[in-house]
């Protein structure tokens, strides 16, 4: 990786750690799911509020590192406001992004999250928000693991 790329990353995902956008619990959301790392001890909720096939509104709870809390904070300003259909396919991208495929790219911002490949133990941090996000998407209440 490109020294500029290993800064960026590492300003983004200490700036959405300290500042985590989306960052609180939903009332009525239409969806919600629990995700846990038990490898690094993190922990999250994601709530979406869908009409229409949009998701108008998405937030998350979490506790655990600074990766998985980021990931989570950039997930949610990513996927907020666009079609199911855009944020099922951005699931697939980033995870195919994190698993490291050479083909696929991750969109705009999602791109600092490519950083986290220079840190193989902390991938399962990093997709912990889209797993959960995807658990989310289909409604499926049970508790997702990344293990
Ligand atoms: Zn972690």
């Amino acid at each position: 990786m490109k020294p500029d790329l290993r800064e960026l990353y590492q300003e983004v995902i200490l700036d959405h750690n300290r500042n985590p956008r989306n960052h609180h619990a939903m009332e009525d959301p239409s969806a919600c799911a629990r995700g846990a790392n038990p490898l690094c001890g993190d922990t999250l909720t994601v709530y979406l509020k869908t009409a229409n096939g949009v998701l108008q509104d998405v937030s998350f709870v979490g506790k655990g590192c600074a990766i998985s809390q980021a990931s989570a904070s950039l997930m949610t300003d990513a996927v907020r406001g666009q079609t199911l259909e855009t944020a099922e396919a951005l699931f697939q991208k980033m995870h195919a992004v994190l698993a490291g495929s050479t083909d696929a790219e991750a969109p705009g911002k999602l791109a600092v999250l490519e950083g986290v490949r220079a840190y193989p133990a902390r991938v399962k941090c990093a997709t912990l928000a889209w797993h959960t996000l995807e658990a989310a998407l289909h409604q499926d209440s049970a508790t997702v693991s990344t293990e």
